[in-house]
């Protein structure tokens, strides 16, 4: 799995935080969220998904 966000897309809400804290981060100077990790480990991937379906302007982006 690879993941992205499209920062234009990126409101900042944090959804994707609550669900991966591990994989996503809110950046501290523009509010927006950043990828830690690329390429997910195994164990990551379910919270990744629902990261992805729970982000209300659909900005992050994963290739299986
Ligand atoms: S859930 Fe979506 S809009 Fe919210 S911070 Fe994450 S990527 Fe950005």
């Amino acid at each position: 799995m690879r993941v992205e966000i499209d920062q234009e897309l990126c409101c900042g809400y944090g959804n994707c935080v609550v669900h991966a804290p591990e994989v996503f981060e809110l950046d501290h100077a523009d509010g927006l969220a950043v990828v830690l990790v690329a390429n997910p480990p195994e164990g990551e991937q379910a919270a990744v998904r629902e990261a992805a379906a729970d982000c209300p302007v659909s900005a992050i982006l994963i290739e299986e």
